[in-house]
């Protein structure tokens, strides 16, 4: 937990977020700035700041991050249609909160290159 951080907040229910799933490893939750019909962020409740500090040990975790979106594509339905995993990682990659996030982007065909 790291006291600035918005999304450990929302993973320990001390700020406000439209929680669609959460487990004792992930949290998964709607943007509030959509870009796109479905626009949901999954994020690992521990605080990693970004793909840069991943560990080894990290690998289960991320590996449930995937099979967690595929989940809740499937339960937004969209899966069919198909959807983006994005993770933006460092300023020139787009990032803007500093605790790791996928975003599962879906709905009808998005005009956005990169989501
Ligand atoms: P990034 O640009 O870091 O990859 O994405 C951060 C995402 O988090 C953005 O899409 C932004 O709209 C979303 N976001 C930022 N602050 C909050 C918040 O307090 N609650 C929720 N639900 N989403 C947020
Ligand atoms: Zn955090």
């Amino acid at each position: 937990m790291v006291d600035s951080c918005i999304f450990c907040k929302i993973a320990k229910k001390e700020a406000g977020a439209a929680i669609l799933y959460q487990d004792d490893q992930v949290t998964a939750f709607r943007d509030t700035h959509p870009v796109a019909p479905t626009h949901i962020l999954i994020i690992p409740n521990k605080h990693i700041e970004s793909l840069n500090e991943l560990l080894d040990d990290d690998k289960t975790l991320i590996g449930h991050m995937f099979i967690i979106a595929r989940q809740i594509a499937a339960q937004e339905e969209i899966h069919e249609g198909g959807y983006r995993l994005i993770v933006n990682t460092g300023p020139d990659g787009g990032q803007t909160v500093f605790h790791l996030h996928l975003h599962l982007i879906g709905g009808p065909r998005m005009r956005h290159p990169l989501g």
